[in-house]
């Protein structure tokens, strides 16, 4: 137990607990750069990110002691082997689901929430079967959906374009609640028009890229979530200087959108 820091004032400061799943495993094109940019937009706002880590072997976590959970991508190979030690502690996630921790779930941590991931050779790995959408990959190994993406979203009140980088085989099927509209690149499926899986706790998302540091909007509003959720106030956060990252993300949708 780390001992509680004090803000400016004299104050304590407030503390965010997120839990990084599988960091051995599940980091694929800067996935832990989404923990990194969280950390960072905290800090700035004099919040405490405590990060903790689990994989295989590790003592057992209770979901419920976080306020976020965090987990990235991985190829089938790694799903395979982690799938099994992932379902072990399905009713501790689905609790902390339902209590409101937030889950951030990147490509293959994506696809293992579901009911099912299916390889190119047949091959089954069970997911967690929290949501009801399911994975299959295509036969042809040589077909993946590889590159940018753009994709229009509704988070909280706002309305924002939300830039990533996508590379999976798997297409997944049975999303009633996406996470955007797709205007450039493919998504859920081969040029789909929707991507990912949203509920208000919840941001599972094939978007590498890292999604947050291209994406400071959808960084606030899990920080935001979770200050409301864990200190029970409205909060405002301070706004931040984002002229860089909005540039980037000018020049990186001009580019793509044309
Ligand atoms: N193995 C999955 C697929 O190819 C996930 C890949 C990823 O996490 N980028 O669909």
């Amino acid at each position: 137990m780390g001992a509680h820091l004090a803000n400016k004032r004299g104050g304590r400061m407030k503390e965010i607990k997120l839990l990084y799943l599988y960091p051995d495993m599940l980091e694929l094109y800067g996935d832990y750069g989404n923990i990194q940019v969280l950390k960072y937009r905290m800090e700035k706002r004099g919040i405490n990110l405590i990060i903790d880590k689990y994989s295989i072997g590790d003592k057992a976590p209770d979901f419920c002691l976080y306020d976020i959970v965090f987990a990235g991508g991985g190829a089938d190979n790694e799903q395979t082997i982690l799938s099994e030690d992932l379902i072990r502690y399905k009713d501790n996630i689905k609790d902390a689901i339902n209590k409101g921790v937030f889950f951030l779930l990147i490509c293959g941590a994506y696809q293992l929430f579901g009911k099912y991931y299916k390889g190119v050779e047949g091959n089954v790995i069970p997911g967690l079967e929290i949501f009801d959408y399911y994975t299959e990959a295509i036969e042809d190994r040589t077909k993946r959906c590889i590159g940018n993406i753009v994709i229009n979203t509704k988070i909280g009140e706002t309305e924002t374009k939300v830039i990533g980088f996508e590379n999976h085989g798997g297409q997944t099927y049975n999303i009633k609640t996406p996470f955007g509209k797709v205007i450039y690149g493919n998504g859920n499926k081969f040029e789909d028009s929707e991507e990912g899986f949203f509920k208000k706790n919840v941001i599972a998302t094939y978007l590498h890229g890292p999604l947050l540091s291209k994406n400071p909007v959808i960084a606030d509003y899990i920080i935001k979530y979770c200050l409301e959720r864990k200190y029970n106030e409205k909060s405002m956060l301070n706004e931040l200087d984002d002229t860089f990252e909005n540039k980037c993300r000018e020049q990186l949708i001009n580019s793509f959108c044309k």
